[in-house]
């Protein structure tokens, strides 16, 4: 099978696998992973950022970062089809007692600019909810794996501290970005007050995210994440591999926004599929199926009898993600396989 399913499907290599194995471990509860302590200082220090928190997923990083940044009654601005907005259970709601006030990206691939948040701020009014948090996901997972460009984030955190409003990053897949733009770590963490960065999409680890900030903030965090049950012990065989992943799979994620782009140009030839959007920057494919194919789990199935597995994420929508573990050959073979859907 050639799983395209998600970028999260990806196994440890024996070389990562090696390097868990041999990694020095302590109870990281206490502070005494030394593996752990290493890898939160050098992914903060890429990030420019003071300090780092490993935490067990994505969610849990954006999900502290949202009970270290509000109070219950506060509101978060944030793009409609985030991940935080859509694919974290109600997690605001139930865990932080924080409204979601969504904003439609106009360009409709997740993308916002400055213009966007004018009047966002709700008055300083017992009737109101206290504006305080402004939430950016780079690259856009179901926005197409789009980048917004730095310019424009740098436009919105201006706005959002005139406003006095604190920004968090979901950069779970920030590395493709950064691959894909060339523009390094540093810029991503310097535009934001915390970020969230995942080992286990493209990077292809196992397990682990990293919420990086300022010293404080990461030790109120460090309080959170015990309390959302997410400290845990000889954790240091984790950090290990998302170390490894560090040195040896990022610059590879130009291979996977290649093997996107084979699998696009099929899509892209099969009346009745549409790519959303139609350029695509990285290593998520989005397309939309119309009713002559049937539905899109209708569209899966066809394409797991020929082996391709991908994502059906909605009536007529499906993804379909590059990753470590599918070769430029298996692309061309899932792309062939699309190709042959046409009718
Ligand atoms: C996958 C993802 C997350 C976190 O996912 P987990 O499965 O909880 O690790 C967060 N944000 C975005 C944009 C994602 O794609």
């Amino acid at each position: 099978m050639i799983d395209l399913r998600s970028d999260t499907v990806t196994k440890p290599t024996p070389g990562m696998m090696a390097a868990m194995m041999a990694a020095p471990v302590g109870d990281d509860v206490f502070g005494e992973d030394p593996t752990v302590n290493a890898l939160e200082q050098r992914t903060a220090a890429m990030f420019g950022c003071e300090a780092g928190l490993f935490v067990p997923s994505g969610t849990m990083a954006n999900q502290i970062a949202v009970r270290v940044h509000c109070r219950p009654q506060d509101e978060i601005l944030l793009e409609t089809n985030s991940h935080i907005c859509l694919w974290e259970a109600g997690g605001a709601a139930a865990l932080s007692g924080v409204t979601l006030r969504t904003i439609d990206s106009a360009t409709g691939d997740g993308r916002l600019g400055a213009s966007d948040f004018t009047d966002k701020v709700r008055p300083d009014d017992m009737h109101s909810v206290r504006t305080r948090l402004v939430c950016l996901e780079v690259t856009h997972n179901r926005g197409g794996g789009t980048v917004t460009a730095p310019g424009a984030i740098n436009d919105i955190s201006r706005w959002a501290r005139q406003h006095k409003l604190a920004t968090h990053l979901d950069g779970a897949r920030i590395w493709n970005a950064i691959v894909k733009t060339g523009v390094p770590a540093k810029v991503w963490g310097g535009m934001f007050d915390t970020i969230n960065v995942c080992f286990s999409k493209g990077l292809g680890t196992p397990v682990g995210s990293m919420l990086l900030g300022p010293r404080d903030l990461i030790a109120h965090s460090r309080r959170i994440r015990k309390l959302f049950g997410g400290a845990m012990r000889q954790i240091g065989f984790l950090a290990a591999a998302c170390d490894y992943a560090l040195d040896h799979n990022i610059d590879r994620l130009a291979e996977d926004h290649a093997n996107a782009r084979i699998i696009a140009d099929a899509v892209a030839e099969v009346p009745g599929f549409t790519l959303k959007p139609h350029e695509v920057e990285t290593n998520l494919v989005w397309f939309e199926v119309d009713a002559q194919h049937g539905t899109a789990k209708d569209v899966a199935e066809r394409l797991k009898v020929s082996g391709v597995l991908v994502a059906p994420l909605g009536t007529r929508v499906i993804r379909a993600v590059t990753h470590l573990d599918v070769t430029r050959a298996q692309c061309v073979t899932a792309a062939d396989a699309i190709r042959r859907l046409a009718r």
